[in-house]
This record gives C-alpha cells, structure tokens and sequence, in this order.
C-alpha cells in the first residue's frame, strides 16, 4: 500500500508541477473555504476513512488544483520559495522517520545534518565553525546555530540572548525597565513583536532613521545614541536589516558594526531574506561587516529553495547561546549529565520537539550543489535588476528605488489608479500573483521573484495586463 500511494502521489504532484511551469493554470484561484470543505468531503473521509488507493488519487486531483502555485512562472508573490524537489523529499523521509533533533539519541543523522549546515552557514558568513567532537564543544571562541521554525521565532531567540547577555538578571527579577533597542523603521514586524513578548514594550524602541532608499544611515546613529543616554536608557542591541521585507534594502553593516563596537553593543542582523546573498561572489558584498556582528538570522526557505521551515539562528560565540535561554530543573527527563557521541539541540530553541530541519536545506543543496545554489540567487537577482530598467523605461510606470535583492516595488503612474485595486483585479483573475507595500509612506505594486521559471517576458505581460485592465475598468 505505501509504495503504491507513494507512485500515486508523485504522480499528482509532477502533473502539478508540469502544469505550473508551463503556466497552463491560473497561479491562484481561491475559492470560498465553505466550498473547499464541502469539495475536498472532509467530513465523508473523517466518518469513514478510506483516502489511499483511487480515493486517494481523486482526492489529490481535486486538492491540488485548490493550491496556489508557487513554481509558476507568474508567481510573484510572497517571499517563500518555489521548493527544489529534493528538498520536499528531504523533508518527507524526515516526517516519516520522525526524528526529531531535540536529543542527538532521537535522530542522530538528522542532528549530524543539522550541525553540519550549521558549519557550513558558519563558514559563509566568517565565523568559526564549532568542533564536530563533543569533548572540544565547549571551548571558546567558535560560533554556533540552531535551524527552528521560522525567521520570526529565531528573531525572537537572537534578542532574548542579547537581553540576557546585557541583563542576565532578567531570569529572576524580570525585564529591567530600563532596556531599550535600536530598531530601523524599515524592520520587520516580528522584532517589534518580539519587543513587546520580551515585556519591554513599544516605548523601548529608539526608531533609526533612514535614507530615502530606506537603509539605517550610520552617520545619525551617534544622534540616537545621545538621546538613549540622555533619557537614562540602557540598549541591549541593534537590528540591522540584510535585507528589509517591503523593498529588499541592505542597511550598511559594516559602518554599524563601527558604532556597535565602540558601544559595545550587541549587533543582530535580520537576515531571514538576504543572507542568502552569501552565497554569491557578486551580490555577497551587499552583506560586508556580517562577520563582525553578534547573531544572524538566515531563512532557507526563502532563498534557497527549501520548503517553509527551515531557518536559522546564528551567533559568533556559542556561548551567548548555549547560555542565553534558561532552563528550569523540572525537566529532568531531558537534561542530565550524559556522556553521548553527538549533540542536544535542546537547550538552543525555543521548541522542546524539533523536527528534523537540516533536511529541508541539505537535500537541495546535495541536489543541485553550491554553485547551483549560488547561481539561482544570481539568476533572481539579476532577474529582478532587469523587470527594474525595463519599467524604469515605462512612461507610465515608475519603481521608488533601484532594487538590492529579488524584491521590486513599483506603480502605476496613471493618476486614477489605485495600486490596491490592481492587485485586487490581478489576483482575482489569477493571471499574476504580487503582493504590495508600504515604502516610505507610500503604497506600491510589489514583486518577489522566487519561482525559477519567471523570465523577463512575464514582468512585459504584467506591464501590459497593469495597462489594459486599467483602460478598460474604473480601476
Ligand atoms: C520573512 C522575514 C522575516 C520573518 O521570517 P519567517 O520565516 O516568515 O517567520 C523576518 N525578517 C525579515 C527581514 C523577513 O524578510
């Protein structure tokens, strides 16, 4: 039975890839959740069982086509990757074998994995990679990382270690009110969320100021600085962003990096996005000074092609790590003093049970190599440079600001048109799949190029469908 449900889900899934590639689907279509419920007989399966075999075929005919497509040409929307085969895989042998890599004894292999990306990330952004043997794990001086759920929760991680390392009495006496954070304006939701879960609140956060492409300008820091001191604050880190989430801009880190160091403090650089730009001989530069920061987030499932989650968390010195997150003595179970060949992942994260997540990124990168890897994100930011002159050359179309990364924001110039409703219209229909955003006060049309078939020809389609839907409605 499993290897024949197995065949039948290859099957669905490579027609469902065909037809994606090829586009000879809408990118979208989404339909009432009722209807979905009522289509896919959630109730017949869950009354009587039965969904392998043909039941299991016809269900996943129906399931697919109710999915947006990713790998399609005209995908254009948010920042998850279009994942590489191999990776699904990867992740698939990992759910069925269930090994988890809380404790080295529930998934040796899938721990290996995970420390051996850990390394390799590591390696790419300067730091020193930690010894493979378990006696050498503790000395000083190498990094060290942790692949959880999601940029948003390693995020969140990185800055309870900043805390702890600036204010470790928080463990026992709670928040100092004191703290405070320098944010750009231009960060992430999920640090100011962070702040907020951390009980330092909304007012702790000192807002840097940016220029008109939205990167932290440097020379201001000093200015802001001032006004902390002044206001009897103390600040636990800085967040620069590699790149924003609106605009794909990098901030200047290593000029930060100057300021931090001369404050000593603790620099975090969201990376979730751009980070992958590590791995690019020509875009790596957007990241220079990475080494001399304090953590890092990098999200695989982004840019490197590895289904949603895989994201790490990464620090300079292990020990801001293996001691920043506190553990309680009831859980005596899992802690106690063992020897063992391999590595705990457990006192890194948040989560207790952790699936395997290396295998999400190692497959792929196993598949294709890294200088395949390092060429898809060439390819897409490349991608993303040319859609750029070619609406810059529109005189009816114009972008805020030249594009760092694979994300592109622009508008329509027509004085009528709302950028809102042409998205509304685009996606209703599901000709294309894009986003749009805030920049510098402004709504834009936004684009994020993940799947590997888009070409420069869909960016041309896209201008033209933007034009004629605008002619012929009251957009
Ligand atoms: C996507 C993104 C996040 C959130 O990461 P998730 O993996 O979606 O939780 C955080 N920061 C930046 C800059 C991002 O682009």
């Amino acid at each position: 039975m499993f290897t024949e449900d197995l065949k039948l889900v290859g099957k669905a899934l490579e027609n469902f890839y065909k037809e994606s590639v090829n586009g000879d689907e809408p990118v979208l279509k989404q339909q009432q959740m009722c209807h979905i419920m009522r289509e896919l007989e959630f109730d017949k399966y869950l009354g009587k069982g039965g969904l392998n075999g043909p039941d299991l075929e016809q269900f996943l005919e129906k399931y697919l086509r109710l999915n947006t497509r990713l790998h399609h040409p005209r995908y254009l929307g948010h920042q998850c990757a279009a994942p590489h085969y191999s990776a699904a895989l990867g992740t698939f042998i990992n759910a069925f074998t269930n090994n988890v890599t809380s404790i080295y004894e529930m998934g040796p292999a899938s721990v290996s994995m995970e420390y051996y990306l850990i390394n390799w990330m590591l390696r790419k952004i300067g730091w020193t990679p930690a010894p493979l043997c378990s006696d050498e794990m503790n000395k000083y001086g190498h990094g060290g990382g942790v692949l959880v759920n999601g940029g948003s929760l390693a995020n969140l991680t990185a800055l309870i270690l900043a805390r702890s390392k600036c204010a470790p009495e928080t463990w026992t006496e709670g928040s100092p009110s004191e703290l405070c954070i320098l944010l750009p304006s231009e960060s992430h939701y999920s640090i100011s969320r962070a702040v907020g879960i951390l009980g330092m609140g909304s007012k702790a956060i000192y807002a840097l100021e940016v220029d008109s492409e939205g990167a932290v300008i440097p020379d201001r820091l000093p200015e802001t600085y001032g006004r902390i001191i002044e206001d009897g604050k103390r600040p636990m880190a800085l967040v620069a962003n590699a790149c924003s989430t609106p605009a794909g801009i990098y901030d200047p880190i290593d000029e930060i990096a100057d300021f931090c160091e001369q404050h000593h403090l603790w620099l975090h650089i969201d990376g979730a996005h751009g980070a992958s730009a590590l791995l690019s001989d020509k875009f790596r530069y957007r990241l220079d000074g990475v080494g001399r920061a304090d953590s890092l987030v990098w999200d695989a499932h982004k840019l490197l092609q590895a289904p949603s989650l895989c994201a790490a968390l990464l620090v300079k010195d292990h020990r801001n790590l293996d001691g920043g997150l506190f553990v309680g003595e009831n859980a005596s179970y899992l802690f106690h003093e063992k020897e063992q060949p391999g590595f705990d992942f457990i006192n890194r994260m948040l989560e207790t049970t952790k699936s395997g997540l290396g295998e999400k990124l190692f497959f792929v990168l196993a598949a294709i190599g890294e200088e395949g890897m390092a060429s898809f994100i060439d390819r897409q930011y490349d991608l993303t440079l040319a859609a750029y002159d070619y609406i810059q050359q529109q005189p009816d179309f114009a972008c805020p600001v030249r594009p760092q990364s694979n994300i592109l924001c622009f508008e329509y110039l027509d004085k009528e048109a709302s950028q809102i409703e042409i998205r509304k219209e685009l996606i209703a229909k599901g000709d294309f799949y894009l986003t749009t955003t805030i920049f510098k006060g402004k709504r834009y049309l936004r684009l994020v190029f993940m799947s590997p078939e888009t070409t420069i020809l869909v960016v041309k389609d896209l201008i033209d469908s933007i034009r004629t839907l605008c002619e012929k409605t009251e957009i």
